[in-house]
């Protein structure tokens, strides 16, 4: 692109536009380049496009990919002043004609495709395919998808980031304190229990895997879960597999409001499938969670609606994890890996947003209760009533 006329700057210029591109390249300089800030000390005339000004726009330009001719015009000034941006500045928007650029969108777009949202080529402009991917990911973690980045969707980033597993239970608690409120999810510490892990691989078939499968499930879950506001433990890492006891003493100990656990089945059987859900339950006068069979229910209940996959029904373990963990918990096992129409499905990413949606869903029910109208503004309310008119 050619340098329009008045916005033109080289070697010999002089005057306080000279001063202005050097205080912002010293700006960065300070900051992210700070190998231009010997070029730039120590020039008797700061308003003088002097050598030192040169080499600086030059190892900008270079640095920026963009012509290396030592020429301030209309493409390297934008740069240089998008480069003073950092993601959560300024809001970001898609305007037609007249892009915005900096290296906040850069910051932006490598967020997107991080968390495998396609944002295009990393190129720094907040352009139409940049629009789409927010739009996506708004939608994903059920924010209003209007495809601006605001303060909203910055914190949903944030708390993405933020996002922990194990070991920082007393920061989780904090947190919670802080955050707890009301009758939805926000604030509230959510335990996510990847069934097996490590070298305990659980259930294999049908090329699936299932200790693999499901912290893909897990991980699913959490970013829906962070982005409004829940703090998010995991049991355990890609490489780890605790004893069910350090499980339960996990969550015990993160004081966490509930634990869902997540396995897939298998069974010699190979026309065994669906889905099934267990809670805390071995006698009913004595040994009983009912706000475990509860959501054991709605989980069921939202997988199969929203899923089709065979209801196998709910069922009272004593099973070590549901009897030593102090909050609700629910472990779900997610169909078959060895029926295979349910390992077909489970392959399919789409599929497993499905069932991280109906988990998150069963969870803002819980503690909406069905016939609640408080208006929380989160989480996919609209979804909600939509879905409850529709199946009550
Ligand atoms: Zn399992």
């Amino acid at each position: 692109m050619s340098d329009s006329k008045n916005g033109l700057l080289g070697l010999g210029s002089h005057g306080p536009a000279v001063l202005d591109v050097r205080t912002r390249l010293a700006a960065l300089a300070s900051d992210a380049l700070p190998e231009l800030a010997d070029l730039l000390v120590g020039a008797p005339d700061p308003e003088a496009y002097d050598e030192g000004l040169l080499h600086a726009v030059r190892a900008f330009q270079q640095h920026k990919g963009l012509i290396v001719d030592g020429v301030v015009g209309v493409e390297t000034f934008g740069a240089i002043d998008g480069a003073r941006w950092s993601l959560g500045d300024r809001l970001l928007t898609h305007t037609p004609g007249h892009l915005q650029r900096g290296e906040d969108v850069v910051a932006l777009q490598e967020r997107l495709n991080t968390l495998g949202f396609a944002s295009g080529r990393v190129d720094g402009r907040f352009g139409p395919e940049t629009e789409r991917a927010v739009r996506s990911f708004q939608r994903a973690y059920g924010l209003p998808g209007d495809g601006s980045v605001g303060p909203e969707t910055f914190r949903a980033f944030d708390d993405l980031r933020r996002s922990v597993s194990g070991g920082s239970a007393n920061v989780l608690r904090e947190r919670e304190r802080v955050r707890r409120s009301g009758h939805n999810l926000s604030g509230r510490t959510v335990v996510l229990d990847p069934g097996h892990g490590g070298d305990n691989t659980g259930a294999t078939a049908n090329g699936l895997v299932e200790s693999d499968l499901v912290m893909d499930l897990a991980r699913r879950i959490e970013g829906r879960l962070t982005a409004i506001g829940v703090a998010v433990v995991f049991t355990r890492t890609e490489h780890t597999c605790p004893t069910e006891e350090e499980r339960a003493a996990i969550a015990n100990n993160a004081g966490a409001d509930l634990l869902l656990s997540l396995h897939a089945d298998s069974h010699d059987a190979a026309d065994a499938s669906g889905v099934a859900t267990f809670f805390f339950g071995r006698d009913r006068a004595t040994s009983w969670s009912a706000i475990g069979e509860h959501l054991a229910d709605l989980v069921l209940r939202e997988i199969v609606a929203r899923t089709g996959l065979a209801n196998c029904r709910s069922h009272g373990r004593s099973w070590t994890l549901l009897q030593q963990t102090t909050m609700p918990t629910v472990r779900i096992e997610a169909g078959y890996l060895s029926h295979p129409a349910d390992a077909a499905r489970l392959a399919d990413p789409a599929f497993r947003d499905t069932l991280a949606e109906a988990l998150l869903v069963s969870l803002q029910r819980l503690y909406l209760g069905d016939d609640d109208t408080t208006k929380t503004g989160v989480l996919h309310l609209g979804d909600l009533r939509a879905y409850l008119a529709a199946h009550s």
